[in-house]
């Protein structure tokens, strides 16, 4: 049977696979002229289940408010109205009591997702500059120290082995952290996560499908398809990253995704760069070593509607990071870059059979966690479409 997967990005291409795995003959429409060049081009690199807290919680909100008028702050809301982020705000904040549930069931997906693509990896020869060197996250105060002590408590939970460490310790594990004057409380750090390149990922994947598994890629212009062409013939997943609001807005269905900016800096020949990858809690920045001479660091988020303009006074505070917590390491060459977060309100990716059409899928809304829960996703909707056909 015929299936068709529109967007290229991570989620669609692992969708791909798996669809191509349960023996269909899969089409994947992307809009650019590669693979992996929207959100999954630069992203954090991060594979995390350590990362899985939802951020709907009330101090994110005081955070928010208070940093209305900050341009460099970690969070940032433009106070612009626009009706679209308000009903998104509003749904976010009934999502609250929700966060502990919900932060579970993300952690226990992002475990199950790692072990999804190393076999992906492994069986295909996936090549992504992958590094199995855990993640350490780190704390300046005891306070952030005391909140992720909490969060871990739900990573327990999941089976997330992640445990305490002393300034001490964090030295040890990653040495480069001793270039810096920072005084760190703790932190916590864990080995069943890893980093990789996305795009990469995404690059060499398609490479299989395309040779391996005879998948189709069709190059068409960003225009609304007329998805019923498609899904005449067999089932049709929509993976179009924050594009995929007015793709199913075209079948009929309404999804609640919001584009939710953030940033990196991608630095070449990183001499002195640490190579585990870290996890900044307080300033919202995560960073990654990809191979020998990559250094990436990403983060910050922006509410201001659909807008890929990149802006010096939010790739500063990714340079300044870096140059902080290692001055000895080589700066000289930084590639900055801008990509949208399909984030949803409950922060719970969308993976389900449209309302309006039964040929229809949604494997989508991902959020700040899309490379590392793509692979779980993707696995579900195929199985989804397994029992409807
Ligand atoms: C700064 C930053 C750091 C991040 N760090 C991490 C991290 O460390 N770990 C992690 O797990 N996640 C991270 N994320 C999140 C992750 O990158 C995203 O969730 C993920 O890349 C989304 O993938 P996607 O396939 O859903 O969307 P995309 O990658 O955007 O793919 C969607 C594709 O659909 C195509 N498309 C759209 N409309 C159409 C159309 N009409 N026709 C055809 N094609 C179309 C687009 O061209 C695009 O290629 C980060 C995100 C950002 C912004």
């Amino acid at each position: 049977m015929k299936a068709t997967v529109i967007g290229g990005g991570i989620s669609g291409i692992t969708t791909a696979y798996y669809l191509a795995k349960a023996e269909y003959k899969v089409t994947v429409v992307e809009k650019e002229r590669y693979t992996g060049m929207v959100t999954s081009f630069a992203n954090g690199s991060q594979l995390s289940a350590s990362n899985a807290e939802t951020w709907n919680s009330w101090s994110n909100v005081s955070k928010g408010l208070k940093w209305l008028f900050d341009e460099t702050a970690p969070l940032r809301i433009s106070a612009k109205p626009e009706l679209a982020k308000i009903g998104w705000m509003a749904r976010f904040l009934a999502n609250i009591p929700n966060r502990e549930k919900n932060t579970i069931e993300t952690c226990r997906m992002a475990l199950k997702a790692h072990d999804y693509y190393r076999a992906i990896a492994d069986e295909e020869g996936v090549e992504f500059d992958r590094v199995e060197k855990g993640i350490l996250h780190i704390y300046r105060k005891e306070k952030d120290l005391q909140h992720a002590r909490q969060v871990n408590q739900l990573y327990k939970q999941a089976g997330l082995d992640r445990r305490e460490v002393t300034a001490q310790e964090m030295y040890a594990i990653e040495p480069a952290l001793q270039q810096s004057e920072t005084a760190f409380v703790g932190g916590f750090y864990n080995e069943q996560d890893f980093t990789g390149d996305i795009h990469l990922f995404c690059r060499n994947l398609s490479k299989v499908l395309r040779h391996k598994y005879d998948v189709d890629f069709l190059k068409l212009p960003a225009t609304i398809y007329d998805i019923d062409l498609w899904s005449d013939q067999g089932p049709v997943v929509i993976c179009a990253g924050v594009e995929s609001p007015v793709l199913a807005k075209a079948v009929g269905d309404k999804l609640p995704i919001y584009p939710v900016k953030g940033y990196s800096i991608t630095l070449q020949d990183p001499v002195k760069a640490p190579w585990v990858s870290l996890l900044d809690d307080e300033t919202k920045i995560v960073s990654a070593r990809l191979g020998e001479n990559r250094f990436r660091a990403a983060g910050t988020a922006e509410f201001a509607g659909k807008n890929y303009d990149i802006k010096h006074a939010r790739i500063k505070p990714l340079l300044d990071w870096t140059q902080t917590l290692f001055p000895q390491m080589n700066t000289e060459y930084v590639t900055p870059w801008t990509g949208l977060r399909p984030m949803t309100p409950s922060m719970m990716p969308i993976v389900c059979q449209s309302k309006k059409n039964r040929n229809v899928f949604y494997n989508t809304g991902h959020g700040h966690l899309g490379r590392t829960l793509s692979a779980y996703t993707a696995k579900q909707i195929v199985d989804i479409i397994g029992k409807t056909q």
